[in-house]
């Protein structure tokens, strides 16, 4: 067993170094055909692709698809009204999940659901933009004014238009799709703040809900939208006063307790390291100017242990497979650790930054 600066060992062997080219053909294969394992998850195919594309735009590797194919294949999944839209219609025109999310209730047509879904829209619209698609070929309107039937009178979001959970996940997507449209005509910015303060919980981070546990995926989501929204200042933790949106202070301390005794880490406290708070977690301190006040030696270490020996990463170490969603985050979180090779993130946006754009 030999060692050296960047290649780490565990109890079992040698771990390796960050190995680009494998995960690259990890991504490949699952660009070409999704496994079995992912059937249940049918209904986000759009996320799913997210993973996979922004992925090997992360990793450098765009050049490896089609993406005219792609563009037209994203596309294929907007929902476009009948008419115009007025002001009585409540449906939500953005994008499918999947192809069965577009299949009708009835033949009659009576029953038309429409499904489109704030998550689905975030990611077919990462997609467009990372592939170069023009976005001002969009009816960016259309999109953003129906839109504005999903938020509620708290400021919160309902992802789709016939009830639904409503909660930080859903501002997050309404910031994130108004910033990719460069269109902020589909939400009350002010409503949607006043609701993320009040998700912020007596230690710091954020739930998901008012009242609810800290959640590094919940801080996440609450921080990149004040960030999108135009909410957080230049330097943040220079101003850690009352008249702060957030309480900053507490905040970063919650997120740099996150880090565990194994460099890598968690979600909440007293839970075990998981791949995609590297990115979560990080991705919050990165927003706040707080990402040289961890341990990123450890972090990286960490990370290594979950690298799959087939490209991709795992969740945890001890697990067997990689899967797409702990892959695309262990690609950001080796980003933002400034991994040569890698393109640099737009943190709040989840994608490459702008200038790869
Ligand atoms: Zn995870």
């Amino acid at each position: 067993m030999s060692s050296n600066e960047d290649g780490i060992h565990s109890g079992d062997g040698e771990i390796g170094l960050f190995d680009v080219e494998k995960h690259v053909r990890y991504l490949e294969m699952m660009y070409e055909m999704l496994p079995s394992e992912y059937e249940g998850q049918e209904i986000n195919h759009l996320t799913l692709a997210y993973f996979i594309i922004s992925g090997l735009d992360v990793l450098g590797a765009l050049d490896r698809v089609d993406k005219g194919r792609i563009s037209n294949w994203v596309l294929s999944f907007q929902e476009h009204p009948e008419n115009r839209i007025t002001v009585n219609d409540v449906n939500f025109y953005g994008f499918y999940g999947s192809r069965t999310s577009q299949f009708l209730y009835d033949d009659t047509k009576v029953l038309r659901c429409n499904g489109s879904h704030l998550a689905s829209t975030y990611s077919a619209l990462s997609i467009l933009k990372l592939i170069g698609f023009n976005m001002s070929d969009l009816d960016s309107n259309t999109i953003v004014i129906s839109m504005k039937n999903l938020q509620q009178p708290d400021g919160s979001f309902m992802p789709i238009n016939i009830g639904a959970e409503k909660d930080l996940r859903f501002v997050y997507c309404a910031a994130a799709i108004c910033s990719l449209l460069n269109n902020w005509k589909g939400m009350d910015k002010e409503k949607a703040k006043e609701f993320i303060c009040k998700c912020q919980s007596y230690d710091g981070g954020f739930g998901l809900v008012p009242g609810s546990e800290s959640h590094g995926g919940a801080t996440f989501c609450a921080i990149a939208a004040l960030q999108l929204m135009g909410f957080i200042e230049a330097n943040p933790l220079s101003n850690t006063t009352e008249s702060s949106a957030v309480n900053v202070k507490l905040l970063l301390e919650w997120a740099l307790q996150r880090q565990a005794s194994d460099g890598g880490f968690q979600g909440r406290s007293n839970k075990d390291s998981d791949t995609c708070y590297a990115f979560w977690v990080c991705g919050v301190l990165k927003i706040l100017g707080g990402q040289d006040f961890f341990d990123k030696t450890s972090l990286r270490k960490f990370l290594l242990s979950c690298q799959s020996q087939y490209g991709g990463f795992k969740k945890f170490p001890e697990m067997l497979f990689p899967d797409i969603y702990h892959s695309y985050y262990g690609f950001s979180a080796f980003s933002l650790l400034g991994e040569p090779g890698l393109k640099s993130m737009c943190v709040e946006l989840g994608i490459t930054a702008p200038i790869y754009l």
